[in-house]
């Protein structure tokens, strides 16, 4: 490779990685207010936890015989030879933070939610990127079949409020640390008659970890038969599980059961849930997926405490309300002032900075630059009004006020403009 040729490679974006340029950041940021308003009503607090973890608590938490820890992590040494990772998921520092912060104790609150990237070395795909955003969600210290319910209602009510009306909340029980040995079982004795038939990687997971069987884009789809985590179930785990449906009947959360849906991550007991568009299903569609964990917290370091969450993907959410998009376009909005000639340029200015600060978006043009191109510049930007000031409007103190939606124009005074753009942003407003 050439020097110039290795120079340029450094100027370009790492794989799997994206720029978000404004009109997409634009985007994220209605969604993320669309889901602060659900996690407010719902009441839950913000928590926001480095995205640099020790690479141990995702191998605790996760698992070490899971596609995450086995060869997504982004793992580096820090100066004094720590192993720490870009954190794949947001729920083992929440966790990690609930522990080291004392929170049982210290606050009232048992409910947060977190926004924020998360880094996975995956194979770039679309809807599959090596840096993601999550929300998410962790409700710690109850165990009741009630929490489960909320835990899905809230996230089913944050991607309808996000836009993506239409959607199937597909769930399922995985038991505790007993039915999984039961079902785990079983899955073993029925797959190890059909080894011949899996995949590679499956019949690793066989010996490793079985239930990751049922995750296999391939496999999993062969084989219908395959013993189901219900039949697995004890008393007590069939008890929640029947309970969680009732909660949602009582909500109006629709759900499809899915019977083999055990998700890739070790922490999981009890209820497992996943959430798809309508329209689609393949394993890279999941808009959100989530469940119980009550282990979790102990196996960290812990008291023992219950817990159930989610984590939803930011741009999987984008991507459906592409498919989706109507071309509305965006309504205008701000006001551009349009300064003509250099003489123009102090009272413009200052015209430009009292908008700014009584809350009124405001942008101007160059002074230098003819009506026309200014008008056009306008344009672009997608402004409402357009306040043109040359040296006829100096010397009357009536500066010239147009609409660029209607076309109209009115003379206004220069001492009423203010007050006027910020009396028509403010109802709009309200
Ligand atoms: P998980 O943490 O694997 O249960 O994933 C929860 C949600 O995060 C998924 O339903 C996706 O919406 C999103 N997600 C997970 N991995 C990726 C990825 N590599 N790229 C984009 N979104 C992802």
């Amino acid at each position: 490779m050439t020097n110039e040729a290795k120079h340029q490679e450094t100027l370009q974006v790492a794989r799997g990685m994206h720029d978000i340029l404004p009109e997409r950041a634009d985007r994220h940021v209605e969604i993320e207010s669309a889901a602060r308003k659900a996690f407010d009503v719902f009441r839950y607090r913000e928590i926001r936890t480095p995205v640099l973890e020790s690479a141990a608590l995702f191998q605790r938490a996760i698992g070490v015989a899971t596609d995450i820890v086995e060869k997504e992590m982004f793992t580096l040494k820090d100066r004094g030879d720590r192993v720490l990772c870009l954190r794949p998921e947001g729920t083992a520092g929440v966790v990690r933070a609930y522990i080291e912060n004392n929170l049982a104790h210290t606050i009232a609150e048992s409910k947060f939610f977190y926004i924020g990237p998360m880094f996975r070395a995956e194979r770039p795909q679309k809807g599959r990127y090596r840096e993601f955003v999550q929300i998410g969600a962790e409700f710690f210290g109850n165990a009741r079949p009630s929490a489960d319910a909320e835990v899905i209602a809230l996230l089913f009510s944050l991607i309808q409020n996000a836009g993506i009306r239409e959607l199937q909340v597909f769930i399922n029980s995985i038991g505790c640390r007993e039915c999984r040995v039961k079902y785990t079982q079983s899955l073993v004795e029925y797959f190890s008659g059909k080894k011949a038939e899996l995949c590679e990687n499956c019949t690793r997971r066989l010996e490793k970890n079985p239930l990751r069987l049922l995750d296999c884009k391939w496999d999993a789809v062969k084989f219908t038969d395959a013993p189901k985590t219900i039949d697995a179930l004890c008393a007590a785990c069939a008890e929640h599980y029947a309970r969680v449906k009732s909660g949602l009947n009582a909500m109006s959360v629709p759900f499809i059961e899915q019977p083999r849906l055990v998700r890739g991550l070790d922490y999981y007991t009890r209820t497992v849930f996943e959430i798809y568009p309508s329209s689609t299903m393949g394993s890279q569609d999941a808009l959100a997926a989530g469940g119980r964990y009550d282990n979790l917290v102990e196996q960290l370091g812990g008291a023992p405490t219950p817990a159930v969450g989610f984590a939803m993907g930011m741009e999987r959410i984008l991507n459906q309300l592409d498919l989706s998009a109507s071309s509305a376009p965006a309504g205008r909005r701000g006001v551009f002032i349009l300064p003509l000639g250099d003489a123009a340029f102090e009272t413009t200015q200052k015209l430009l900075h009292t908008l700014r600060l009584a809350g009124v978006q405001a942008e101007t043009g160059m002074p230098d630059q003819s009506i026309k191109s200014q008008m056009r510049f306008a344009d672009k930007l997608g402004s409402e009004f357009c306040v043109i000031i040359g040296d006829n409007e100096l010397k009357s103190g009536e500066y010239a006020l147009k609409n660029l939606e209607t076309q109209k124009q009115q003379g206004i005074s220069k001492d009423a403009i203010v007050q006027f753009l910020q009396d028509h942003y403010s109802q709009k407003s309200s």
